[in-house]
Formats: C-alpha cells, structure tokens, sequence
C-alpha cells in the first residue's frame, strides 16, 4: 500500500497543519492518496496578515531578484518532477504523462516570469509641458487571492502564483480540495527557492470556508478564480461590492465546426484530442462538434475509431491513455449526461451511460438536437456530440448560439473558412485545424461571454496586467 502524501498549508514562511481530510486515488478508491488540512476562516486570517506584512519589502526588492527565485523554483519542481507528476497522478487521476506535461507547464511559467526580471516594466514619454519627463509604471496592487480548481491542480496556481510574484505581490490561495499535494508541492519550491516568509501563502479548505474568507476579507485588493460559473459570479458581486478586482474563468461548452473541405481523419484527431485527452476534464476541452453532410460519414468512421483506441485505467500505469473521472459527483454527472440524451433521442456510436469503477470510456453522440442539453451543457468529461448542420453558415451560427465563449476550433482546408470564422466565432481562444484544448504559455488565453469576467487575460504578458495598476509621473528637470 502506498503511503499517503501528506499536504501542508504554507502560512508566514512555516508548512503546517494536521492531516484532517482523506483524498482517495480515483484509480484505487481503497487508497488514500493525500491527506490535507482543513483550514479555517482564523487561518486565512493569519495568512492575510503574513502576506500584508511581508508584501511591502518583497515589492522593494529588485525586480532580477524577485525573477531568480522563480527561477530556482522552476528548476526545483524540474528535478522533482518525477515525485511531482506521480503525487498529481495519484490525486486527480490523468495519466503519468499528461501529469508530467502538467508539470513541465508550471516550470516553463516560472521560467517565463521569472525571466520578467529583466523586462521593461514601463515606458518613457516626451511631456507637451516644457523641462519635463512622463514615465509609467505598474505597481503592484499589495495581497492578492487566488482560487483555483483540481483540473490543472499544479499548472493553474502557477499561472495566477508567477504573474502575481513578480508584480510585487503576496498572495493567499486557496486550492482545490480534491488535489491538495499538487499545490503543495508549488509551494515548497517557492519556499525552498528562497521567497521571504508571508509572500505566498496557501491555505486549504473548502470553498465555502477558506475561499469565502479569502473573498470577503477588504485586505484582499484582487481576486483570481477559475471554476464553476456559479460560485465565480457569486465571487464577482462580493469583489465588486468593495470594488476589488475580480478575474474569473469559468466554463465552456467549446465547438468544432468540421466542413466538407477538412480532411476527415485530421479533423477526428482534432476532436479527439479535444475531446477525450484529460478525461475531457480541461475547461477547453471540446464538447459539441458541428458536421456539415459531405463529411459527415467519413469524419464520424474515424472519430469512432480513435475514441474506441483509448485504454482507461490507472494513470500511473504506462498502458494507460486515459485516466479515470476525478470522483464520484463527476462521474454521476458525466453519467446522466449521456442518459439524459439517450432519454433525448441521441444515439452513440461508441461508449455508453456507465463506468467500470471511474473509468468512463470516451462517447460519441450523435442525432444530437442543438438544443438538447447535451449540446448546451458543460459535462467535464469524455463526451463528444454531434451535431448535423447543413453548411459552414448554418454551422457558424449554431457554434455562436451558446452562452459560453472559452475556445472554438474550425477543421477546414479553405483559407476562406479559416479566416472568416476566426473573424465572426465568439470565443476568446480560436483554434483553426489544432484541437480546444492545448495552449500556449506565453500567449493570452481567456473566454467571452459566460466564460469569463472579460476583464484582464491570464498567461503572457497580458496576465501582469491584473496583477498591477499603472502609475504616470511627471517629472519637471528644473
Ligand atoms: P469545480 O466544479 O471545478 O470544482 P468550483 O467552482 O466548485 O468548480 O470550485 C473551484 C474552486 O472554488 C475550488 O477551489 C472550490 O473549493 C472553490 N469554491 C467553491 N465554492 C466556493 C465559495 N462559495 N467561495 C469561494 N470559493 C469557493
């Protein structure tokens, strides 16, 4: 039997806590997988206070320094990565090597604000005022919250915990209760790597305890939250009704728009790749495919061939290319899902409304309605449906009817339909013959819509903007 991972809050500089919640390996539900601590309001409470006190010096210091040790944080997590990737196997279930990319995401997003160190951090302007200089330039906003989910439970608090270090920022964060290790093992790095005690601090619990006190606390001056669209927007009014910055990314319901020009073996990798990597867990992953008839048959032939490829199982088992369903609550909803559209009318060409275990093969649908709830929900989980439309235009609209707007892709050979879609689709993220899901790190990323508060983008450049206000200084020389 494996021994349990044993997470720890990190408050004022010190790991602690005592193991109070069990967290069960998905693959093996016998094994306990993590054990956490269960914060409380009066421990956000603490951290706040570290993070207050420590942010003004970690702001003074200068900015290389603040760059070097996210740098030695990425280069401890790269020689842990191993342990690493196999603690976040065992607590959230994808397989070795989507765990192991996981976490060579969050190094390459502490290299990338790491390397910030060096950057310009604002501009220099001749005055209309005579003997005078204007510069500009981003100060940090002082303790920040962030919030985040169990999908990518290393590479998301990296992406709020980097961009907001190097701003000059502290920070509390609460992780996802489901996957305490992954942040923990963040946290370490950042620790070892030399951050001042205060800086960074994480605290776990539950959403309704710790993440509320972290919302609600008026030290907090900005939030940033991935998750559920409730629970965001009820974080949006809290923020917003002491006007703290809130940045939300929510959920999304991402189409593909595959038109008789694509090649229909390359446009079913795409939507499976889209669909079914991460146990179609990924907040871009696809979900509803629109099919013109030319292709239809040809295009769902290989779909069906490639969904019916994919091994589920243990994710630390090399065999394994899909990993099961995070917990039991996802898989009833993955479940009824897929029930509720039999109920509806649809059809699947492979998988069905049940589970070995966890383990959820992938399901194709198809006479899918476009306005069936399976072709408008969110699921979070392997689950494609189909949905026929009778040309590019029909195809287009049908995509845009939807009240989310995370990422859309188009499967297509003509640089007419490549280019007019990525004019008109309503998504933040457009994704021309490459699946939903699978981003860059150095390039904005962010939805429209439902999908996101449509304020500051996260990832790149861009995502220090959130982090920071700008500040315009006259300078007179004489
Ligand atoms: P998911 O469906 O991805 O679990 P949730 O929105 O439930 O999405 O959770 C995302 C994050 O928000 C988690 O860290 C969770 O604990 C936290 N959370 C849930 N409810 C609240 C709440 N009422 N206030 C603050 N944070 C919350």
């Amino acid at each position: 039997m494996t021994t349990p991972a044993l997470a720890k809050h990190l408050i004022g500089g010190s790991l602690l806590g005592d193991p109070e919640k069990e967290r069960r390996n998905p693959a093996h539900p016998g094994e306990v997988a993590v054990l956490s601590p269960s914060g409380s309001a009066a421990e956000v409470d603490t951290a706040i206070s570290a993070a207050v006190a420590a942010q003004p010096a970690w702001a003074r210091m200068p900015l290389p320094a603040r760059g070097a040790i996210l740098l030695k944080a990425a280069e401890i997590l790269r020689e842990r990565t191993p342990q690493v990737a196999a603690d976040l196997v065992r607590e959230e279930g994808k397989t070795i090597a989507e765990a192991t990319g996981e976490v060579g995401r969050a190094i390459g997003v502490l290299q990338f604000f790491g390397s910030l160190g060096w950057a310009s951090t604002g501009s220099i302007f001749g005055s209309a005022i005579p003997g005078t200089t204007v510069t500009t330039r981003r100060e940090p906003i002082g303790v920040v919250g962030l919030i985040t989910p169990w999908n990518f439970p290393i590479a998301i608090p990296a992406w709020k915990t980097a961009p907001a270090l190097i701003s000059g920022n502290a920070v509390v964060m609460k992780p996802a209760e489901l996957t305490p290790m992954s942040a923990t093992h963040l946290a370490v790095a950042l620790h070892e790597a030399g951050l001042p005690d205060g800086v960074f601090n994480v605290v776990h619990g539950s959403g309704r305890i710790v993440g509320d006190a972290i919302a609600r606390d008026p030290r907090i001056g900005a939030l940033s939250f991935t998750g559920s669209t409730a629970v965001g927007l009820g974080l949006e009014k809290t923020l917003q009704a002491r006007r703290a910055r809130v940045q939300l990314e929510m959920g999304g319901k991402n189409g593909v728009l595959v038109v008789d020009d694509a090649d229909a073996r390359r446009a079913a990798q795409v939507v499976a790749a889209g669909g079914f990597s991460l146990t179609g867990q990924a907040c871009t992953a696809t979900s509803r495919v629109y099919v013109t008839p030319g292709i239809r048959e040809a295009f769902l032939h290989e779909l069906v061939d490639l969904a019916g490829g994919y091994a589920p199982g243990d994710g630390l088992d090399a065999a394994t290319t899909m990993g099961p369903v995070v917990s039991e609550d996802q898989l009833r909803n993955d479940v009824s899902a897929v029930q509720g559209a039999l109920d509806g009318g649809a059809r699947l060409l492979t998988g069905a409304a049940d589970a070995d275990g966890l383990n959820f093969a992938p399901v194709v649908a198809v006479d899918v309605d476009h306005s069936a709830p399976i072709a408008t929900d969110e699921i979070f989980g392997p689950v494609v449906a189909v949905i026929d439309v009778p040309d590019y235009e029909a195809g287009l609209a049908a995509l845009n009817d939807s009240p989310y707007g995370l990422t859309a892709g188009i499967c297509t050979t003509s640089l007419k339909h490549a280019s007019d879609f990525a004019d008109r689709v309503q998504a933040g993220v457009v994704k021309v013959n490459r699946p939903t899901s699978g981003l860059d790190l150095h390039v904005p990323f962010g939805g429209v819509k439902e999908s996101s508060s449509n304020t500051f983008r996260e990832q790149g450049h861009t995502a220090t903007q959130f982090y920071t206000w700008e500040k315009t200084t006259y300078t007179g020389v004489e």
